[in-house]
């Protein structure tokens, strides 16, 4: 049954949708830019025609594929439409695939052709292109060119002379032997070059050829290539570098929620996203060993894809991929999530181990996914602040149950940390928090704004004092593009990543924003207090000694406000003028603020 509780815990990002009917076929298949608004787009009121009316009948469940970009979707939808043929799809879509260009490079003489079937044989193959249009384009520009065969392999296994493409250049007829094998290949070469978007290269070497070319007083050759080079050039700004078609990779999500961990496979094959299987497994005691022994068992009896990216690092790692190469026969990589080029699309797979999830425990949800030692009721949140160096801060904000405390909130104006280490600053916040016996009780789960090292300080803190609590750090991820929050948890080296649209990461995202809001708000507070006492200052009659005994008096502003002109005048050392003096400054002031 699809309720807007459940659409709203859809994920809001390109993707690819299926309609599933109460036996769990998939009925419908659908790509869309934003998965949570397409989805509420048919669920909400209104008039729908016949057809769609029937298909929302039928719709008990929805499964989703996240994919990075439209484009990804657009060609994983097509892939899980022709495998599927689900019923509401078949008279709304045709049963094209893609087209894409292919090298026939395992041939003597290879040609290039259009094709919308991808074989396993040994030929390069250059795509896959949404329209057909493009390929074509692009299959022009590259004859235009370069000179080869265009003929089918049984002309040009018949032929006795060359055609009329010999005759105008456009070929350099190998089907009569006039170009030798080691000639002919150079040119296949620098197409699969071109094709696969290596065009600088290519332009470099044709730069060098054209000046040998000159420089021996070759001008004819000069000329040609000097032409071949603009062309390139002008098509390549023109047209776009298009894509190689990729390698084959499985991409491996996991994620433990004791006492399971759920892994999310997504296969790319050359390049295209086909399709995602999830898996639910019972963790083991040690989670690189199970991960290991999972993926062992996977490969033994499946086809092994050239790269592996694994979203947890795994000690087997080297022993894993010496078994699937030599499986494999071949070469084989498997990365972790810190190597270089890794990131991006493991974010894209943790992505998809969104499950549509209502009605959550969410203490629960904490404690399994964040691997704490109790289901948190009171949770303290501190974040750190200044104004360029000046009244540096801390602050800590607290939830029970959900809710947010604000009686509970607290201010801490750092006395001894320098404002420029946030590290020492944390620690000391932490240290004066915990020392102060009129702030009790103590949270069960302390979330810091900081990464390894702050919660490296938070833990000595506690460990110093021998409290029990849970800690986990929220940042900013490193060498990240799009500067994506990820959680620092103790003891874990590689930061956690869950799924953005997961309840426990938008709840821990939800209070780490309440304690910026708190900072700012408090931080301005503090900032005209400041400014206010500097103004009182300035009143003629309050020097220094009055000021003292004022602020001694009364501790705040407000204080002061209330207290009106006879306490204020009352105050040993004061006059009458000089207290209504004050009165009227700190109403000007305020009327400022
Ligand atoms: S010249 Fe020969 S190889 Fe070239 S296209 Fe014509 S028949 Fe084919």
């Amino acid at each position: 049954m699809i309720t807007e509780e459940y659409i709203a815990n859809l994920p809001d990002s390109p993707g690819v949708y299926m309609f599933k009917d109460e036996g769990k076929n998939i009925i419908y298949v659908g790509k869309a830019r934003s998965i949570k608004d397409r989805v509420r787009s048919y669920f909400r009121k209104g008039y729908k025609d016949e057809k769609t009316e029937r298909l929302l009948r039928k719709v008990e469940d929805v499964s989703i594929v996240l994919t990075g970009n439209e484009k990804e979707a657009f060609l994983l939808e097509n892939n899980l439409i022709k495998e599927h043929q689900p019923r509401y799809n078949i008279n709304l879509k045709d049963d094209k695939t893609y087209v894409s260009l292919r090298l026939s490079v395992q041939d003597r003489f290879p040609s290039l052709t259009i094709t919308r079937k991808i074989k396993d044989d040994g030929a390069l193959y250059f795509g896959p292109h949404p329209h057909a249009k493009d390929a074509k384009d692009l299959l022009k520009v590259v004859q235009a060119i370069y000179p080869m065969r265009r003929c089918r392999d049984s002309v040009f296994r018949a032929r006795t002379r060359p055609c009329i493409l010999a005759g105008i250049d456009k070929c350099p007829a190998p089907c009569v032997d006039e170009i030798d094998e080691k000639a002919y290949r150079a040119i296949v070469d620098e197409i699969a070059d071109f094709l696969s978007g290596r065009n600088e290269k290519l332009l470099k070497k044709l730069e060098e050829q054209i000046e040998e070319a000159a420089r021996t007083w070759n001008f004819e050759e000069a000329r040609v290539k000097k032409e071949k080079y603009l062309a390139i050039k002008r098509l390549v700004e023109k047209q776009h570098v298009h894509e190689h078609m990729g390698i084959n990779r499985d991409v491996w999500g996991f994620l433990t929620e004791e006492p399971r961990v759920k892994v999310v496979l997504l296969s790319f094959r050359r390049g295209v996203l086909i399709s995602k299987r999830l898996f639910k497994e019972a963790a083991g005691p040690d989670l690189g060993d199970s991960l290991s022994s999972f993926l062992f068992q996977y490969y033994a009896t499946r086809p092994i894809p050239d790269e592996i990216v694994l979203s947890e690092e795994i000690e087997d790692k080297p022993y894993l991929q010496q078994y699937l190469k030599e499986k494999k026969k071949g070469q084989v990589r498997v990365h972790g999530p810190s190597d270089a080029g890794s990131a991006d699309i493991i974010r894209l797979a943790v992505e998809n181990l969104h499950e549509v999830e209502t009605a959550v425990d969410l203490p629960d949800a904490f404690r399994r996914m964040l691997h704490l030692s109790k289901a948190p009721e009171r949770i303290e949140i501190y974040d750190n602040s200044h104004s360029h160096g000046q009244s540096p801060s801390g602050t800590m904000v607290v939830f029970e149950g959900g809710k947010a405390k604000k009686n509970d909130y607290r201010v801490f104006h750092i006395r001894e940390a320098s404002p420029e280490d946030d590290v020492a600053m944390m620690a000391e916040v932490l240290r004066r928090r915990v020392n102060d016996e009129k702030i009790r009780p103590y949270p069960d789960l302390v979330v810091i704004d900081g990464g390894k090292a702050q919660l490296a300080a938070a833990l000595s803190v506690f460990k110093s004092r021998a409290l029990p609590m849970d800690v986990i750090g929220i940042a900013k991820g490193e060498r990240r593009k799009r500067m994506e929050d990820v959680l620092y948890l103790p003891f874990r080296k590689n930061p956690l990543l869950l799924p953005k649209s997961s309840p426990v990461f938008k709840e821990i995202v939800r209070m780490r924003d309440e304690a910026h809001r708190f900072a700012v708000s408090s931080h301005r507070r503090w900032k005209r207090r400041e400014d206010l006492t500097s103004g009182l200052a300035e009143i003629k009659g309050v020097g220094k000694k009055r000021l003292t005994a004022l602020l001694a008096q009364f501790p705040s502003i407000a204080a002061i406000r209330e207290a009106g002109v006879d306490a204020i005048a009352a105050i040993p050392g004061f006059t009458r003028n000089v207290a209504e003096e004050i009165v009227r400054t700190i109403a000007e002031k305020e009327g400022e603020a």
